[in-house]
């Protein structure tokens, strides 16, 4: 409970403590490393994510102290690991300017390239600032300066956070008078400048006002230039920002010099040698050894006149290297981001064929598919086709086989099968019987009950004809009332007793004919058998023919035998009335 009743406090104090050290970080060094060092002793107590932020803030100190090396791995840790897109943000475009400090050119650019492609996410106003920032030092940098106009137009310092207005601001006019020449007086400087000393911003207002005096000096007004220079000094010193400490030397270097104060202007050239490191090449330095050099001569000190244009050289050499190392980097960089380009173009393209395949595979399948239902109709469609083909083939088979009336073989057909069973029987000895029938004194039915009644009557007949036969047995309508039927594998006793029976059987029906009339109907008989007639179908029918007429002149009704030769014929007649002949 101790510690819950603790922890409240702190951890107003701790966002309290964050919210200074955000204010002071640009505006009050001692007072920001003083939050910095509370933060650091409430550690234990803090959040991960205010943990992190803790370290940007260490970031930002030792990059203020003029220790950008040692920054960039806090920075790079940051990007990598704390998973805050806002801080990861604001530590690239620390890192962006961390690394172009020690001409880490290549990775600068790159990094800022990574920032400006990730710019559209970023929806953090203070940390997309600072990105905008960054980018435009870095086209700045570049001598992009165009470019950088159009990043800085993106820059409203009037809607940013009160923090962050200034900074806005001064980066703004810093593009601007890159692109081209402002003056000292030029209105957005000046209001850079109020604003950056209203919310004050202490190091980004002397950075700009170190700026307009050195504008001021270039139109000519020294005077004005060191009034100027003269006001800003405490403060600068105060800030510990030693950039700006060797600016200021330099630049009253040059004022004194341009004013005929030589002393002066030598003494403040040596202050500038002095606190810069002579092996580093730095703006201020490079002007203090042209100072130096232009004092020396004027004095007559040739040899150390000679020494220190020497060193100016060596100096603008290695600002002209820089200058060079900064664009090659920058077209590099640019390079690279262009082969990237171009592979992800081609990578594009490779999946656009590979989508427009797999489409083509689709569409293929799409239209197989269509060929099997296709097919699977016209298949279809041929099976009906043949299914009614076959179906009236046999229509028409069944109607040039049979006939219409009775739905008996016709005489054609029966001719025809006779034959071709005939000659089977032959061949395997077998003996065959063949019937002629003709029905007896048929006209009078014709005639007494009409013709539709003797059509009927003729199909009652048949459907009793049929009755008696074996499935074995051929019949078939030769014509009118009259029928034959060839009993095949037949001995003349068997063919004997089925002609019997198919005689029997009509003789003894009462045909019923349409309108309850009813009729009996008798037939004559001719048989001849294969073992008297042999197996040619005309001599059989001869036979036949002859012993039905003969069973005609017989007396009808009756079963007349052609046992052939001279042999007498057999006769079956068993009328109730009729007596054998
Ligand atoms: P029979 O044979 O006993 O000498 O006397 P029949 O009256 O049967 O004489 P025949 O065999 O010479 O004549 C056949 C008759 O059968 C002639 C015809 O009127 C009749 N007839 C033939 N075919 C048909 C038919 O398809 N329908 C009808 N209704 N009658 C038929
Ligand atoms: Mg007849
Ligand atoms: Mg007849």
């Amino acid at each position: 409970m101790g510690t819950a009743r603790a922890a409240i406090p702190d951890a107003t104090t701790a966002a309290a403590l964050f919210a200074q050290a955000e204010r002071f970080h640009l505006t009050d060094q001692p007072r920001f490393a003083g939050v910095l060092k509370q933060l650091h002793q409430r550690e234990s107590l803090l959040s991960p994510a205010q943990r992190w932020h803790l370290r940007y803030l260490d970031a930002c100190q030792t990059s203020l102290e003029g220790n950008l090396a040692k920054d960039a791995p806090i920075l790079q840790d940051i990007i990598d690991h704390s998973g805050d897109p806002a801080l990861v943000t604001r530590a690239s475009a620390k890192l962006i300017n961390s690394l172009a400090y020690n001409r880490h050119y290549e990775q600068a650019f790159t990094l800022a390239n990574t920032l400006t492609a990730a710019l559209p996410q970023v929806t953090d106003i203070s940390a997309r600032a600072e990105a905008l920032r960054s980018i435009v030092q870095m086209l700045g940098l570049a001598g992009e300066h165009d470019q950088a106009l159009k990043y800085v137009r993106q820059l409203d310092p009037e809607r940013m956070p009160r923090e962050s207005r200034c900074a806005t601001y001064s980066y703004k006019v810093n593009a601007i008078s890159s692109a081209v020449t402002i003056s000292s007086a030029d209105p957005e400087l000046l209001r850079a400048i109020a604003i950056c000393l209203a919310d004050r911003q202490v190091i980004f207002a002397n950075t700009l006002r170190l700026d307009r005096a050195d504008l001021l000096l270039q139109e000519g007004h020294a005077e004005r230039a060191i009034a100027l220079l003269d006001e800003i000094a405490p403060t600068i010193r105060r800030s510990r920002f030693k950039p700006h400490l060797t600016e200021l030397y330099d630049l009253l270097a040059q004022a004194y010099l341009s004013q005929g104060q030589d002393a002066k202007a030598r003494t403040w050239a040596m202050a500038v040698v002095s606190a810069s490191d002579p092996k580093s090449f730095t703006w201020p330095l490079q002007t203090a050894y042209e100072v130096l050099y232009e004092v020396e001569k004027k004095a007559g000190h040739l040899a150390e006149a000679l020494s220190y244009y020497q060193k100016y050289v060596a100096q603008d050499k290695a600002e002209m290297d820089d200058t060079k190392a900064r664009a090659l980097a920058y077209q590099m960089v640019r390079q690279q981001v262009l082969d990237k380009k171009l592979k992800l173009e081609a990578l594009d393209r490779q999946n656009s064929i590979l989508k427009l395949r797999q489409a083509l595979a689709g569409k293929a399948q799409e239209t197989s598919r269509l060929y099997i239902a296709m097919l699977t109709l016209v298949i279809v469609v041929i099976g009906l086709w043949m299914f009614r083909l076959k179906h009236s083939q046999l229509r028409f088979r069944q109607l040039a086989r049979h006939d219409g009336l009775t739905g008996a073989f016709n005489r054609q057909h029966f001719l025809q099968e006779a034959a071709r069973i005939l000659q089977r029987l032959h061949q395997a000895d077998a003996g065959a019987c063949l019937v002629a029938l003709d029905l007896d004194h048929f006209k009078q039915i014709n005639d007494t009950y009409g013709h539709a009644a003797g059509d009927e009557a003729l199909r009652r007949v048949v459907e009793i004809f049929r009755r008696e036969l074996r499935g074995s047995d051929l019949f078939g309508r030769l014509g009118g009332e009259e029928f034959g039927i060839l009993m095949p594998a037949c001995t003349c006793e068997q063919g004997v007793e089925i002609a019997t029976r198919i005689r029997r059987s009509l003789a003894a029906a009462r045909i019923g004919l349409d309108g309850g009339v009813k009729v009996e109907v008798s037939a004559s008989l001719g048989m001849a058998h294969s073992a008297v007639s042999g197996y040619e179908l005309h001599q059989l029918f001869a036979d036949a023919d002859a012993a039905l007429y003969r069973a005609k002149h017989g007396g009808r009704n009756r079963l007349v035998v052609d046992v052939g030769g001279d042999a007498p014929d057999l006769v079956n007649v068993d009328m109730p009335d009729s007596a054998s002949a």
